[in-house]
């Protein structure tokens, strides 16, 4: 046989998915919209999960309540409509052992796809139904070809939509990994066999075709390994460059605006802020480039130890930046920092979208002269008119819901700013390090008002009224309420196709009732407000905050409500972020069931802010055990830290990398939490390998520099580099 040629094969990597065969137009366009184009990106495409036909139980064997998969022969199937806008299939599945009865809700395509005669798997949980019958309902379900069936394979299954079955995915993955067969591992084979890693070829193969588990696992520790690797590279390439040619600022840390602080402040810093306080003031004393994250839980004042840091840099002659994700919070700062600014002597404005033009005027150029010191705003400061005269430090508020290109584009508009970045993402300290290469980070673990107690309670619908009882008794104390109405997303039936089974395996978030396919979280939380206006709190001011109003109808509401003109606000999840009203005492969540453990954490983090206890009723619609007990894990626990080490929908690290803005995580094959012990090595592999070839240069590292480029091409055309 030929040498296959290994240029050319790597090349091929990058080639378009219509090179691929069986890739017609039709199929292409399909992948497009999957955001899949090149054949590098079909053969990274990863698989959701794995049917190990190894372990497939006959219908005989098959245990009552447990999971595990079949294989059989399609008997019979039928579609019906029990009732308008409910269809479902009825399978009756036999293999040679017995019957089981396979029940489908909402998925009406597979009509299509099935029929009497084929080879299915399925895998779900095992039930007994009235009639003597073990069923699943909502099975898994994959159609075999012949080769399939045979046992001790496993069966990787691709996300899927309605036009491209999982069964055809894998086929054209197949042909992917045809078409780049041979190609050349971009890993130095030092580190390959550092850890003994499979090569890039056969880990690609596996990852679609294993023949067992443990080779599935092998595939994705290559993978996991490559991709963290790269990241780190990149991530400490970057910070380096921003520093190169440039000296940072040698910042003032014992100024009079400092002092001045201090002292207009109304309260006494917490030991911890303290501690946070003068480690950043550390960095910003060095004549290196800072790179500090402020990691607390929300609530446990970050806010005012920045203030210290923007002071410094007042105090140097130079300029800052105060960064927060959203109007309302970027004017609570405005008005929490700016009587302290002023009292310090520090010369501020805010810009945010809603500014005027009048108004941005003066601004722009008090801030170009160096006239105006910190300058405090949303997005809004991105704007290439803004520009300072002397920029020393950036922070960046709720750093996580900014993207990379937006956090590097303001960074951009100083010439090597120290960096802070505050985070209510509780990520332990390995994990941030390795995560974010070169970081120093400063902990806040506790709430300064340690006397306040906050208490969380899962209620079920029914009993939601304690809830409301609650929260009147709350207010004839002269507090306030808020009322959490959920975004409720219609679900795309078309488009999760085989793969909504599985989310309902993942989180039990499938919801059955007609009603939740129509509402959404405006008209949810406008109904509320309503209701609750003329119901449950008539003697009260109601008053309603949504994404969708514009920016000075919300300040407005916050405004009122801060002023306690509102007594009960009834919102959706904008409030999320860092807003504060320390004389709201109760939350009540409506439909806690539809948010994430995090997100929930956040959410209460807007009560018992000040001194007086606050209580936090979480309202859930399901009566699903499995969701409930997740629910309870926030009655059990007050520490986000503890909490997250719970939640598994905190363990992707898409939020913690703060790269929401890209729709997807950069980490495809690594779990953050699990992974530790690699995201460590990689971090120190990737420093080693920097240290000794700062421009990746030597001829070992050829390859791993392309393939840098290519992974973080996006990056690098967003920040127009
Ligand atoms: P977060 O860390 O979530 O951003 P904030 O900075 O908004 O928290 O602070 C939360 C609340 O705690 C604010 O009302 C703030 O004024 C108050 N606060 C901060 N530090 C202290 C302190 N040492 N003593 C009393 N209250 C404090
Ligand atoms: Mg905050």
């Amino acid at each position: 046989m030929k040498e296959p040629d290994r240029i050319a094969a790597t090349l091929a990597l990058d080639e378009p998915i219509e090179r691929v065969s069986m890739v017609s137009p039709t199929r292409a366009s399909v992948l497009h919209k999957m955001g899949i184009q090149t054949v590098r990106d079909l053969v990274y495409h990863r698989p959701r999960r794995y049917v190990d036909l190894s372990a497939v139980v006959t219908i005989a064997q098959a245990p009552i309540a447990q999971n595990c998969t079949i294989v059989g022969t399609i008997d019979k199937i039928q579609q019906k409509k029990p009732r308008y806008n409910l269809s479902l299939i009825e399978i009756g599945l036999v293999d040679d052992t017995g019957v089981m009865m396979v029940t489908v809700f909402r998925q009406p395509w597979l009509m299509k796809s099935l029929d009497t005669g084929m080879r299915i798997a399925i895998a779900g949980k095992v039930e007994f139904n009235n009639f003597g019958f073990k069923r699943m309902t909502n099975p898994l379900i994959e159609v075999l070809a012949n080769e399939e069936s045979m046992a001790g394979k496993v069966l990787s299954i691709h996300p899927a939509t309605e036009k491209l079955s999982a069964a055809m995915i894998r086929r054209l993955v197949g042909n992917a990994l045809d078409y780049c067969e041979g190609l050349l591992d971009f890993l130095p084979l030092s580190l390959r066999q550092k850890y003994n890693l499979m090569s890039q070829g056969d880990a690609l193969r596996c990852l679609h075709f294993p023949k067992s588990m443990e080779e599935k696992r092998q595939a994705f520790r290559r993978l996991s390994y490559e991709e963290v690797l790269l990241l780190q590279l990149h991530m400490i390439n970057e910070s380096r460059k921003r520093a190169s040619g440039f000296n940072p600022v040698v910042h003032e840390i014992e100024g009079e605006k400092i002092r001045a602080l201090a002292q207009a402040l109304p309260f006494e810093l917490t030991d911890e802020q303290i501690k946070a306080r003068d480690e950043i003031l550390m960095h910003l004393h060095e004549a290196e480039v800072m790179n500090h994250m402020l990691l607390g839980d929300v609530g446990t004042g970050k806010t005012v130890v920045a203030a210290f840091a923007l002071a410094a840099a007042a105090d140097s002659g130079t300029q800052a930046f105060l960064m927060a994700p959203t109007e309302v919070l970027a004017q609570q700062h405005a008005k929490t920092l700016g009587p302290l600014l002023d009292a310090a002597g520090i010369r501020w404005g805010l810009i945010t979208g809603s500014t005027s033009e009048k108004d941005r005027g003066p601004l722009l150029e008090g801030f170009a002269s160096g006239d105006i010191c910190v300058l405090i705003g949303t997005h809004a400061l991105l704007e290439d008119r803004i520009v300072p005269a002397n920029l020393s430090l950036a922070i960046i508020d709720e750093q996580q819901r900014f993207g990379v290109d937006q956090r590097a584009k303001l960074l951009a508009k100083g010439q090597a700013p120290d960096a802070l970045f505050l985070t209510a993402t509780p990520i332990p300290r390995t994990l941030a390090l390795a995560l974010y290469g070169n970081l120093t980070l400063s902990y806040i673990a506790k709430r300064p008002h340690v006397l306040a107690q906050r208490t969380t309670k899962v209620y079920q619908k029914a009993q939601r009224a304690k809830a409301f009882d609650a929260a009147r008794a709350a207010l004839k104390r002269g507090e306030q309420v808020y009322v959490v109405c959920p975004l409720i997303e219609k679900r795309a039936k078309a488009a999760s196709g085989l793969s909504g089974v599985d989310e309902a395996d993942a989180g039990g978030a499938v919801i059955f009732s007609d009603d939740d396919f129509v509402s959404t979280d405006v008209t949810a939380a406008t109904k509320m407000a309503s209701w609750l206006k003329g119901s449950v709190f008539q003697e009260y001011e109601v008053g309603l905050l949504h994404g969708r109003m514009k920016s000075p109808d919300k300040a407005q509401v916050m405004n009122r409500f801060k002023a306690g003109e509102i007594q009960v606000l009834v919102a959706t999840t904008v409030i999320e972020v860092g807003v504060d009203v320390p004389n709201a005492t109760v939350m009540i969540i409506e439909d806690a069931d539809h948010f994430g453990l995090s997100q929930l954490h956040q959410l209460r983090g807007r009560v018992g802010r000040g001194e007086k206890d606050a209580q936090v009723f979480l309202v859930a619609t399901t009566k699903e055990s499995k969701t409930l007990q997740r629910l309870k894990a926030l009655e059990t626990t007050d520490d986000g830290f503890a909490l997250a080490a719970l939640d598994l929908e905190l363990r992707q690290e898409g939020d913690i990398l703060g790269s929401r803005q890209h729709g997807e995580s950069r980490l495809r094959f690594t779990n953050v939490i699990e992974n530790e012990g690699l995201i460590n090595a990689c971090h120190w592999d990737a420093l080693a390998i920097l240290d000794n070839d700062p421009t990746l240069s030597e001829p070992d590292h050829g390859a791993l520099a392309r393939e840098l480029r290519l992974r973080f091409k996006r990056d690098v055309e967003l920040l127009g580099g």
